[in-house]
């Protein structure tokens, strides 16, 4: 046959929160060769819960790698230069399973998911001088409904099949990540359980110093430790595949997976953002600004998270970040299609919002799952106010996709605070952005050029990165020196900075009347 000489190959999981993608790159030149795509179901069976399957999570892996494998072959290009795996995933998405049976023991509890409010508002309640804070100095973070920690003790008090199993000793609990490898592994036979430091320093049960699980944490939570999975680096190998010989991915079988990183730390990596000082900024479902802050923990004064960026390898040293998480940004265009219905796919909502060009003074605060950073306030509720006889749907739109720029915009002041340095520009990935309108609105409300990478898959090409890199792999022979010729699409900003101030102080005002919604 006519197969096509490449080299070695390296795949990605991407598993995020709106979609699963499976990709294929060429570890010589970074390309991407083949990849799929399936949309992910969400349910919310109450009010602020938000619920997915962890079965079809796993079944959209499987048809994801089947139809690339399609494809590959369609493309003459043999399955078998495939010579390593990454995982990265939406993070914090908490998930208990039985490993006797293999079945999970409840839906995934999505990170955005609010039901957790009462439980942290207790426990902050219960700390010195309420403050949230109170874990920051081990974690990183503050006490809030967004981390794995209070999800896993929700569903240890109030899901009996959950209790019963941790008490008889088969619970596993897992991050996206935990659970995908553990399938992928050979599950209930052999499964490996592990994850690593970047999903781990997301549960709040983690400590950003000694890069272990906590016992006091464990304990603060009242979470038995044998139930975690082990730390692992975020680049070595974890375990090999091991894939039914009835799928199109079948062959995938054998192959390592080496690499695994929380999504927003895998676009630091596929970023190439390895410098002190270097960020980017994801635009997804919500909207994750991470500046590498290098070898050193810096703890934010300004609301912002400290995270582990990555530790590429047993040896290598941890770099860690400073991140602004904003709960809902694609999430608002979700809204908009599914729950009002004044779109039918999100890609309409740039024409939509182009044929008005302005929100009219129409502000949209989406503080569905409470604010994020850099407010941690989970009373938060989302508004929509500036409303006259005038206002139609373009402007909501127009309002929508500011809203996703000026929350960037709180985020990177609270960054340049932090560090008393102003980004000189902003590098931008994430299914939002090819949305050129969003693009055009971030530069003019940052007052600084947005830069977008034109290959925009840089989170699985970060988990492909690390797989390839690891030890006992190492086909990835790639520095990123070698990457900055990468193509990339600038926005400068076009309005004055003084029409971009006003703009921003009456969101603030919008902000402030969202706050504290409930009390
Ligand atoms: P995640 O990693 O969180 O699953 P993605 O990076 O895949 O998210 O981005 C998907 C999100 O981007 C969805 O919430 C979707 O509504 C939004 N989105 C996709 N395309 C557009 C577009 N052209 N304009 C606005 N939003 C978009």
């Amino acid at each position: 046959s006519n197969r096509i000489m490449l080299g070695p190959l390296v795949a990605a999981i991407d598993q995020g929160t709106s979609s699963t993608r499976f990709l294929v790159f060429n570890a010589k030149t970074a390309e991407l060769l083949s990849h799929h795509q399936v949309e992910i179901k969400q349910s919310f069976p109450k009010e602020g819960w938000v619920e997915e399957d962890p079965k079809e999570i796993l079944q959209s892996v499987y048809e994801c790698m089947d139809r690339t494998c399609e494809k590959l072959t369609q493309l003459n290009i043999d399955i078998s230069n495939i010579k390593a795996v990454g995982v990265t995933n939406q993070r914090e998405t908490t998930i208990v399973w039985d490993k006797d049976t293999g079945e999970p023991l409840y839906n995934a509890i999505v990170w955005l998911d609010l039901r957790t409010q009462s439980t942290v508002e207790r426990l902050i309640n219960k700390t010195p001088g309420r403050n949230k804070n109170h874990l920051k100095h081990k974690t990183g973070l503050p006490i809030s409904t967004y981390f794995s920690a209070v999800k896993l003790r929700w569903l240890m008090d109030n899901v009996e099949k959950v209790h019963e199993a941790v008490l008889s000793h088969r619970a596993m609990f897992g991050t996206v990540d935990s659970w995908l490898i553990w399938c992928l592994t050979g599950g209930k036979k052999g499964g490996v359980h592990c994850t690593d430091v970047t999903n781990a320093s997301r549960t709040m049960l983690f400590n950003i110093h000694t890069m272990d699980w906590d016992p006091e944490l464990c304990k603060y939570f009242d979470i038995p430790m044998e139930i975690l999975p082990k730390v692992r680096s975020s680049s070595e190998i974890y375990g090999l595949m091991k894939i039914s010989s009835k799928l199109k991915s079948g062959p995938l079988t054998g192959i390592p997976i080496s690499g695994c990183l929380g999504d927003q730390s895998a676009a630091l990596v596929g970023q190439m953002c390895f410098k002190d000082g270097q960020a980017k900024n994801t635009y997804g479902t919500g909207c994750f600004l991470l500046k590498n802050v290098g070898t050193k923990p810096v703890m934010s004064d300004h609301g912002l998270l400290t995270t582990v960026a990555y530790k590429l390898g047993r040896d290598k040293p941890a770099c860690y970040a400073l991140e602004g998480s904003v709960a809902i940004a694609g999430a608002v265009v979700r809204w908009l299609k599914d729950n009002l219905g004044i779109i039918q796919t999100s890609t309409e909502l740039e024409q939509l919002a182009a044929d008005v060009g302005t929100s009219y003074g129409c502000y949209f605060v989406p503080a569905f799952s409470g604010l994020y950073a850099p407010y941690w306030e989970p009373s938060a509720r989302g508004i929509i106010c500036g409303l006259t006889q005038f206002t139609n749907r373009s402007h909501l739109a127009f309002a929508a996709l500011e809203a996703v720029c000026f929350q960037t915009r709180e985020i990177l002041d609270a960054m340049n605070q932090d560090s008393g340095i102003h980004l000189s520009q902003l590098q931008v990935d994430g299914g939002m952005t090819s949305n050129r309108l969003l693009m055009q609105l971030q530069a003019d409300i940052l007052c600084i050029p947005v830069v977008k990478p034109s290959m925009p898959e840089t989170t699985a090409l970060g988990a492909a990165m690390a797989a390839g890199a690891a030890e006992g792999v190492s086909v990835w022979s790639l520095n990123p020196e070698d990457l900055t010729e990468v193509t990339s699409e600038r926005f400068e900003p076009q309005i004055n900075p003084e029409e971009s101030e006003l703009r921003y102080a009456r969101w603030k005002k919008a902000v402030q009347r969202a706050m504290n919604w409930e009390t």
